[in-house]
């Protein structure tokens, strides 16, 4: 009997391995515009919060405090689970409106946030893909320290390819892809897998962590109330 419900594996690597704490966000998303919608909320998180718990608006990047300015933010997840598209919606929530490249030959693309006005540089973004990376003692050759100082935001995919030398993250974000088994209604070949979309699984490693989740999940929590 082949079962007809969606099958969702939970990575191992969803769990927080701090235990700083134990609010988790967890929400399937089906379709590349769903994805970027979520990278985008994700994003005004990042932006809203700064360090002392205070809520701004995302418009006021440049009167922010540089260093509440920063987050550090690991995407975990097969080839093609869709870390790249959720940094694309991210990225696009920081005011960057143009291709994002998946920096996976490059390892990193940084993009300028400017002001509303565009005059002011009010901070960083910096999008790793370190599935190339040889060595983690790499991320030193290509000044990783600068790279995490504050009014840095840091997306990084395959992190565990830096172990040991990347610090801990903001967030740990891991996405599996959801499947249903191969149905009749589908007309799948039989053993074939159609995929129908990905869980995201967000766990905070920080304090400041913690605060960025807490908006996403309210605001989540509005979006699904369909305001
Ligand atoms: P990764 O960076 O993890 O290798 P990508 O972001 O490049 O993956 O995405 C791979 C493919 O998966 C893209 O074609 C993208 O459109 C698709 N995709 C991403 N998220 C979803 C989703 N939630 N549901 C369905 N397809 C998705
Ligand atoms: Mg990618």
């Amino acid at each position: 009997m082949i079962p007809l419900v969606p099958k969702t594996v939970v990575p191992k690597t969803a769990v927080s391995k701090t235990g700083f704490s134990n609010k988790v966000f967890s929400k399937t998303i089906v379709g590349e515009d769903a994805m970027v919608q979520l990278g985008e909320a994700l994003g005004h998180s990042l932006l809203s919060c700064n360090s002392l718990g205070e809520v701004t608006t995302e418009k006021s990047i440049e009167v922010i405090p540089r260093e509440a300015k920063s987050a550090l933010v690991f995407f975990e997840g097969d080839l093609g689970a869709g870390k790249t598209t959720l940094c694309r919606g991210i990225l696009q929530a920081f005011g960057h409106h143009g291709a994002v490249k998946s920096p996976t030959y490059t390892l990193v693309e940084s993009y300028v946030l400017e002001s509303d006005t565009g005059e002011v540089k009010a901070a960083q973004a910096h999008h790793f893909d370190l599935y190339r990376l040889g060595d983690p003692e790499e991320l030193e050759f290509i000044g990783i320290r600068d790279y995490l100082e504050p009014g840095n935001f840091c997306l990084v995919e395959w992190p565990n390819r830096g172990d040991g030398i990347l610090p801990a993250p903001d967030l740990r974000v891991a996405i599996s892809v959801t499947a249903t088994v191969a149905a009749e209604e589908h007309r799948l070949d039989e053993g074939e897998i159609k995929t129908v979309g990905r869980n995201v699984r967000i766990v905070a490693e920080t304090e400041r962590g913690e605060f960025f989740l807490s908006h996403l999940i309210e605001d989540q929590q509005i979006e699904g109330q369909g305001n």
